[in-house]
């Protein structure tokens, strides 16, 4: 009998799994179970979709049920999975369409179920009308209410994809506020570039509630929302609530199960993406990750690691070697006209990892100053005291000033210094950049901050 792989959850990092394994080891029987109704979809595009920046939910969808099927791949959606022993060595499924149940077994185990939505502990967060996005069929639910009749809308939490959801609300010709707890959005940039997002996104209309937060959401006669009261006392009228409060892993059945989770929450992994339970594997939102630069362990759910991890774990699967080998905190989003990047440490997360640093601030331009559309750019540097070791990097601007910041990532990772960035051979033509590229000249002041702070010590 050939070995069976079993797959929970059938997005980025199950689908990435099982279509590795099966294209290195044909031979395989591979299962996966999927909750929902759509398979190797990107959560990522649902903003886009709900602005109509993407046209169909058919253009966010990878490849489809059947593209796996074509493939070999034994895919059934609608089927939950509730249970897994591993003593037997199978998974108790669920058929959500039919309502049928059944058993199946065993050899290997994928666990990429995903995370799960925060949802603040607060009266009326069950109302008619409060929206989570997290999958496509979330997706698809807020852009059926959102065609329906509805005005305004409070989106809980100023993260990137809440800011990204009240874009798109803004686009649709909705009136928008955004609360969010932080002094600033997006609280995982310095609050010095979170300023520049703030005003940014302010100038679009959004209306943004910051060091606030939601305290009850009070609803109609009807049960349907009708305001957000925030701890401040605010009334913010509202047709619809979207949540945005970020994510935390989906560990349930593995904990039941007895599959080891790590410090942070997520299910523990070694680099080849397997567990403390022989013979399961789990990759993407469910797992922790090792953060390069600060050594911790860590839940990171982004989908260009959900991607890389699942396939990690299909190569091994499969009969090859692969390992996933860390993340430094990179991560990119738009709002509005704006872009904002970040990679390696922020100054909190620094000083939380015990380095000592220095840090510079530089206000540019995208192209050179005189050129047609140059645009604002900051970009801000954290380099380690004494060694100069860049550490961090975050980028705020418009049209193409948020890519820079893939070049600094490079830098972190091969645990370069300002000294050797600063006069790095980086491409230069007026409609691409300034002379002096804002990245070199971020290099060369907090060169400047490293020599100045070693005269002083
Ligand atoms: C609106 C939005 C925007 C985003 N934008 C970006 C971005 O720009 N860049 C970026 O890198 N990341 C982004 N992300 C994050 C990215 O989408 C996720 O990190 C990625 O999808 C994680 O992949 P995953 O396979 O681990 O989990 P998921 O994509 O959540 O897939 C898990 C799947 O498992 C299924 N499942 C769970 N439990 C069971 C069960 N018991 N039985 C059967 N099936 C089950 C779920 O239905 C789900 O389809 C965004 C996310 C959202 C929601």
């Amino acid at each position: 009998m050939s070995r069976r792989l079993v797959v929970i959850g059938g997005d980025a990092a199950g689908g990435s799994a099982a279509s590795q394994a099966r294209k290195r080891s044909p031979d395989l029987d591979v299962v996966v179970f999927e909750r929902g109704r759509a398979t190797s979809y990107s959560a990522c595009g649902i903003p886009y979709w709900i602005s109509g920046a993407v046209e169909s939910e058919a253009d966010l969808i990878a490849r489809t049920p059947e593209q796996h099927r074509a493939m070999g791949i034994d895919v059934r959606i609608r089927t939950e999975v509730v249970g897994i022993d591993l003593d037997r060595r199978v998974v108790h499924w669920r058929d959500l369409a039919e309502g049928g149940s059944g058993v199946e077994p065993f050899d290997d185990l994928v666990y990429a179920t995903g995370s799960v939505p925060m949802r603040p502990p607060v009266p009326g967060i069950d109302a008619t009308g409060v929206h989570g996005v997290q999958t496509l069929d979330d997706g698809a639910a807020l852009r059926a209410a959102l065609d329906g009749d509805v005005s305004r809308v409070v989106v809980v939490g100023g993260g990137y994809i809440g800011l990204e959801i009240a874009e798109a609300c803004r686009i649709r010709g909705l009136d928008v506020t955004v609360v969010d707890m932080s002094a600033t959005p997006v609280g995982t940039f310095d609050p010095d570039v979170g300023e520049f997002i703030a005003d940014a996104v302010r100038k679009e209309g959004i209306d943004l509630v910051l060091s606030d937060a939601v305290a009850a959401i009070e609803t109609d006669a009807a049960g349907r929302v009708r305001a957000v009261v925030t701890a401040s006392g605010r009334e913010l009228h509202a047709d619809l609530v979207v949540l945005g409060l970020g994510v935390r892993p989906a560990v349930r059945l593995a904990e039941e199960a007895g599959i080891p989770l790590g410090t942070s929450g997520g299910v523990a992994v070694d680099a080849r993406m397997r567990t403390q339970a022989e013979g399961v594997w789990a990759a993407g939102d469910c797992v922790e990750s090792v953060h390069r630069l600060s050594g911790q362990r860590m839940v990171v759910a982004l989908g260009t690691h959900a991607n890389k991890q699942g396939r990690v774990a299909g190569i091994n699967i499969g009969g090859g070697y692969a390992t996933f080998p860390g993340v430094i905190g990179t991560a990119i989003t738009r709002m509005c006209d704006l872009e904002a990047a970040r990679t390696g440490l922020s100054t909190a997360e620094a000083e939380a990892a015990g380095y000592e640093f220095v840090t510079a601030v530089v206000d540019s331009t995208t192209k050179a100053g005189y050129f047609p559309g140059a645009q604002p750019i900051r970009l801000k540097m954290i380099a380690e005291r004494r060694s100069g070791r860049l550490l961090g990097a975050q980028v705020v601007g418009r049209e193409a000033a948020a890519k820079r910041v893939d070049a600094l990532a490079i830098c972190i990772w091969n645990e370069m210094g300002v000294d050797e960035i600063l006069s790095l051979d980086l491409s230069y033509a007026p409609p691409f950049a300034p002379v002096w590229d804002p990245v070199l000249i971020a290099a060369r002041k907090a060169f400047e901050a490293v020599e100045a702070d070693v005269r002083l010590l």
